[in-house]
């Protein structure tokens, strides 16, 4: 929702040029016949000081008051709106001493009732053969259509119901009522009619068939018919996709012209050497994405690449199939050197466990395997670096800041970021050194559904890996209330005692003092409690991370049955072994968060069992429910997306989209692939958007997308 100090997102209204029109649009709503003073203050909480940001508070929902639903539609707790005359209306008191107001509507063949408790006053306003439409959720009550509490609209008495009356409702902060904003926008719509300024040619309104800007604020504020609102979303979502696909063209352009990449061709051979290494086979979807890098760092133009698969789908092998092309590679026909690839890992305890995978893999090969982390001596530090400027250093393992910041390459091929899970256009850190650019892949588990990658990785291209390694199945999740604990213990220690691992998982929101002390007694208690009769260890982000390391090898190398852990094990830890885990207080966890632990018990060919222990039998929590009901990564994400709003996934912050325009993504990625489409189309005809018709939408891309894309001054 907007908040009044985040700077308004703004479509079409945005640039503060010295036109009597748009200074009309800046005009403040106090100045509005009927909003005043005190209601104008009220709505600052909302960020709504100009007209303009009152057109732009765009309703969350809306309230069908059509009356267009014929009796026979009504269904039990589904809202309806049904127009119909008042047959009778009686108030008598209940046994409960409530007083019910019970009012009879006949509506076409059948009848309904609306009843209202304890609001007598309500019985005046109703008379014998007034016409009404309610809208609200009925229920059957002994054989009876009945409305609680509906919202009425009165009829005048030559009035019949029509499909116009659609009421927006707005989002709202404390102390602000519907009826504030609903006066002010009407009051805004109303100041700014016939002085909209238009961003979108009047071609493409045509040629898209989108409804003019002035158009498209009335009907999104006040539509005139359901198919109508739809119409006016559409115009706005594809405006702002157009606008941010055009503004990531751009900034994509730039990069390229700015730099070329190395070619690293992949032929038979070398595609063939790499493969070896593997002690699996690929699966046909590890297969095809290899092929699609392959094909984009045989170019010499620097690879964009996010890589999206689910938690286990084996995005590590991919990594390193890209870098060992790189390393695999000659600089130039002539030289003996070859190129440099550098992973990026997000945490040190991540880092040192690639570290591991790489040197098992390439022991013998030759190939050197730097690891660059926060718990080395200055002195392992600098000689590692001076390797990794020699070139000598084949492939560098490290956490992000330590490889963006410390390390210079002599021959730097290829960047892979791995678990990248924060998103916005200018997270990807970039390792630009020297004259060419490096292929840059990031990899990322926390899957964004393909509509919004594209939206917002309009410049990056995408691969799925959407198909497991063999022999995987479905973690089994249950969720654990407080009546199953002590079974689901007893549970837990037949599945230790018959030689598995486990993990528990603690909350811990940031791992301060506080929360460690909780950590502890949660050890504590395991540990005297009901895993007493097990090898215990714990692991959490306060540990150093050599401490870390030493316990994970130790669970790994099976010498502790079970780790307690906070979530510094979520991202991926890969002990194929553990096969049980248990989350404490799993409602404390978010969704993506919960799939990401789940995923740790889904690594090898006995199937993972996770049990999501709540505080509460069976109160519904949507989180949780949704977590225990599927095992579906993208399903998840499209679900949280749902519950969260996309603000949080994308990061506010960074992609400034209003949740209205993403949540209508979920529901429409055709608005997506079109807007893509179309900014391909218009950019390549007019890279520098010189059309006069396109100034005002280019002014409007640089001002929204322009700092934060580097995009400067264009023509
Ligand atoms: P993630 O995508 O979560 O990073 P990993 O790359 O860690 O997943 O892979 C998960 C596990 O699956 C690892 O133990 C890895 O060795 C194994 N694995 C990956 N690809 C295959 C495959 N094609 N066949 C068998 N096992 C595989
Ligand atoms: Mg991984």
């Amino acid at each position: 929702m907007f908040r009044p100090n985040r700077r308004p997102y703004t479509l079409g209204m945005d640039v503060p040029t010295p036109t009597v029109r748009d200074a009309s649009l800046a005009t403040r709503l106090e100045r509005l016949p009927g909003v005043g003073t005190a209601r104008a203050e009220k709505l600052v909480k909302l960020g709504l000081v100009t007209v303009r940001d009152a057109l732009m508070h765009f309703p969350r929902e809306y309230r069908d008051f059509s009356g267009a639903h014929a009796f026979t539609d009504l269904r039990e707790g589904e809202h309806a709106s049904i127009a119909g005359e008042v047959i009778d209306a009686g108030t008598r008191t209940l046994y409960s001493g409530r007083t019910m107001l019970s009012v009879s509507l006949a509506c076409g063949a059948g009848r309904v009732r609306a009843v209202w408790f304890n609001m007598p006053f309500m019985a005046k306003r109703f008379a014998k053969g007034m016409k009404v439409v309610i809208a609200g959720q009925p229920r059957l009550a002994s054989g009876v259509w009945e409305f609680a509490h509906p919202e009425v609209r009165w009829l005048a008495a030559s009035e019949q119901a029509h499909a116009s009356d659609w009421l927006a409702v707005y989002p709202l902060a404390e102390g602000v009522q519907q009826s504030h904003v609903r006066l002010a926008v009407a009051a805004a719509l109303d100041h700014a009619a016939g002085v909209c300024p238009e961003a979108l040619p009047e071609e493409m309104l045509t040629a898209k068939g989108l409804l003019p800007i002035e158009r498209a604020f009335r009907e999104i504020h006040c539509p005139s018919s359901h198919a109508m609102i739809a119409a006016a979303r559409r115009r706005f979502v594809y405006q702002e996709l157009l606008m941010l696909q055009l503004a990531l063209r751009m900034h994509r352009s730039r990069q390229q012209q700015a730099k070329a990449a190395p070619a690293i061709a992949v032929d038979a051979r070398l595609d063939a050497r790499i493969r070896a290494r593997f002690p699996f086979q690929f699966t046909p979807a590890q297969q095809r994405v290899c092929g699609e890098i392959a094909a984009d760092m045989g170019r010499a133009e620097p690879m964009n690449r996010l890589l999206q698969g689910d938690v286990g789908s084996g995005k590590t092998a991919i990594a390193v199939y890209a870098m060992l092309a790189a390393v695999g590679t000659r600089v130039s026909p002539d030289s003996p050197e070859r190129f440099q690839a550098a992973i990026m890992a997000p945490t040190e305890l991540l880092a040192r466990q690639h570290h591991q995978t790489l040197s098992r893999l390439l022991a013998g090969s030759g190939v050197e395997v730097e690891l660059l982390v926060g718990g080395q001596t200055a002195k392992q530090r600098e000689a590692a670096i001076a390797r990794i400027a020699a070139g000598t250093a084949g492939i560098v393992v490290g956490t992000q800041a330590l490889v963006a910041g410390a390390a210079e390459f002599k021959h730097l091929g290829l960047v892979v970021i791995d678990e990248q899970h924060r998103f916005g256009v200018l997270q990807r850190a970039v390792l630009q050194q020297g004259q060419a650019e490096p292929h840059t892949l990031v990899m990322t588990a926390t899957p964004i559904p393909r509509t919004i990658a594209h939206a917002v990785y309009g410049d990056l291209d995408v691969s799925v890996l959407d198909e497991p390694p063999p022999g995987r199945q479905p973690v089994a999740t249950y969720r654990v209330g407080p009546d199953d604990l002590d079974r689901w213990w007893e549970f837990v220690r037949k599945k230790l005692a018959g030689g598995r691992r486990g993990y528990v998982v603690v909350p811990a929101v940031e791992e301060s003092k506080r929360d460690l002390a909780s950590i502890s007694s949660a050890y504590e208690s395991l540990a005297n409690g009901p895993l007493e009769a097990f090898r215990l260890g714990l692991v959490h982000g306060r540990l150093k991370a050599k401490e870390k390391a030493a316990v994970m090898e130790d669970f790994r190398a099976g010498k502790l049955d079970v780790l307690v852990a906070t979530s510094v094990i979520e991202v991926g830890i890969d002990v194929p072994e553990a096969t049980i885990m248990t989350i404490l207080d799993a409602e404390s966890f978010g969704l993506a968060q919960l799939h990401q632990l789940r995923g740790r018990v889904a690594r090898g060919a006995t199937q993972g069992i996770c049990g999501a222990v709540t505080s509460s039998q069976a109160d519904p929590h949507p989180r949780v429910d949704a977590f225990v009901a599927t095992t579906d990564g993208f399903q998840l994400a499209e679900k949280d997306l749902l519950l969260r709003g996309p603000g949080d996934l994308v990061g506010t912050k960074q992609s400034g989209m209003p949740p209205l325009y993403l949540a209508d993504l979920l529901r429409d990625g055709t608005v997506v692939a079109e807007a893509r489409r179309d900014a391909l189309d218009l950019f390549q005809r007019d890279p520098d958007l010189a059309d006069p018709a396109l100034e005002r939408l280019r002014k409007l891309i640089l001002d929204r997308w322009g700092e934060t894309l580097g995009l400067g001054k264009i023509g």
